[in-house]
């Protein structure tokens, strides 16, 4: 079994009625356990090339029998089930029905062509760290360090928590 985090986010078409969703299906995957929902986090978006709404964000923590790759899967499955469809050639910062990152594995490092754990920009961005240290303070990236020195370094993002939990 390994300990995994699932960054959430979203920013079309009610996005925290669209986090709750998503953290039901993460509680409801096979051989896999929600052991904690960070609350939600509102952020401007970054990197638009044009006025999008808000971001929310908010972190999932699981212990899992599925392997890196089936996780990957599953979590397409389930933006797609939320109507995303990865266009070829879709900007990286385009707006967002539902997006599901496989943030950290266990202390696995590696990186492939479908997959890259830990997730190469998950450290410089507080919308993710702020969530993580939530539910798990203590925890590492691999190959980077205590997470909890990165959120000081992300300061400058602007991001505020929310009195709504997706996982209720
Ligand atoms: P995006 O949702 O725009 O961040 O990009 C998702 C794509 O990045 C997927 O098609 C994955 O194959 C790939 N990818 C690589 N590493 C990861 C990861 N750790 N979590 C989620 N997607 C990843």
């Amino acid at each position: 079994m390994s300990l995994v985090y699932v960054g959430l986010g979203s920013n079309l078409d009610h996005p925290r009625r669209r986090l709750a969703r998503a953290m039901r299906a993460l509680a409801r995957l096979p051989r896999t356990r929600l052991l904690a929902a960070s609350g939600n986090y509102v952020s401007a978006p970054i990197g638009a090339d044009e006025p999008q709404p808000d971001y929310v964000n908010a972190v999932a923590m699981l212990r899992t029998a599925l392997g890196p790759g089936a996780v990957l899967r599953r979590l397409t499955a389930i933006e797609r089930r939320h109507g995303r469809r990865r266009v070829p050639g879709e900007r990286r910062n385009a707006p967002r029905v539902l997006d599901l990152d496989l943030l950290l594995y266990g202390r696995r490092r590696f990186s492939g062509s479908r997959l890259t754990v830990p997730h190469p920009r998950m450290h410089e961005r507080a919308f993710v760290l702020r969530p993580l240290l939530d539910i798990a303070p203590a925890v590492t990236i691999p190959g980077r360090g205590a997470a909890r020195r990165w959120l000081s370094l992300a300061r400058g993002q602007r991001i505020a928590r929310t009195r709504t939990h997706a996982w209720r």
